[in-house]
Formats: structure tokens, sequence, C-alpha cells
């Protein structure tokens, strides 16, 4: 009946096609409520897919940025791409949509469930 609740429908469908692209999960693991924007294969910013470097021959790491953190929304980036976001003269405010003080609130609510043993804070970002 509503015309609304079928895109809904649609748009959940070809997100999760999106994440499915991925042949392997996100190395660090985010919270269970967290949503992906994107492939973690494909940066936000550029629509790059991750760089090969090839000195170490290591494919570079996407960043997971928080666009917001309450409901936790995260976009993966290139690390460049990340600088470019958080630029403080120029940031991307597209992928900014949370208010001051928030990481400080999500990162202590999270502290508080796993009691601090994991390292997944590291790369939220
Ligand atoms: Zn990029
Ligand atoms: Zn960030």
């Amino acid at each position: 009946m509503s015309v609304i609740q079928i895109r809904g429908e649609q748009l959940k469908e070809r997100i999760q096609k999106i994440m499915l692209e991925s042949d392997e999960p996100p190395r660090v693991p985010f919270g269970n409520k967290t949503k992906f924007f994107n492939s973690h294969k494909r940066c936000m910013v550029c629509g790059g897919e991750r760089t090969f470097d090839t000195r170490t021959r290591m494919v570079e790491r996407l960043y997971g940025h928080h666009v917001r953190y309450f409901p936790p929304l995260v976009a993966w980036v290139h690390s460049k791409c990340h600088k470019k976001i958080h630029d403080p003269e120029n940031p991307i405010i597209l992928y900014i949509q949370y208010e001051e003080g928030d990481s400080q609130r999500y990162y202590e609510q999270r502290k508080q469930r796993s009691s601090g043993k994991n390292t997944s804070e590291a790369l939220g970002v």
C-alpha cells in the first residue's frame, strides 16, 4: 500500500547486496548495532578501491569513519580521504552527522559494555 515502505525494502536489499560484495568481513568489529554506509572495499569519499602498497605488498586497509554515533553509522574511507573529512578548514560535513561530544559519549558507553578489552576503538575514527 505504501510506496515509501516498498522503497525502504528495496533500499535495504540494495544495501545488503553492497555489503555482501565484500568477500571478507571488516577486520575490525564494531558494535553489533553499527551499520555500514558502504562496502569496506571502496572508499566512500573518492569512490576508489583500496590501494595496494607495492613496497609492503599489503592492501591498505580502509578506515571506519563514524558518520554518526547514535545510532552508529560507519563509512569506509582511505586514510587520506579520512583526513579530508576532518579537515579543520574545509570538513566534508556530509559525512559528519554527529554533534560535538557524541563520540566521547559513544566510546564511554562502549567501554562500559565491553569492559575495555577490545581494541576496535583504535580504528573507529
Ligand atoms: Zn578515498
Ligand atoms: Zn572520522
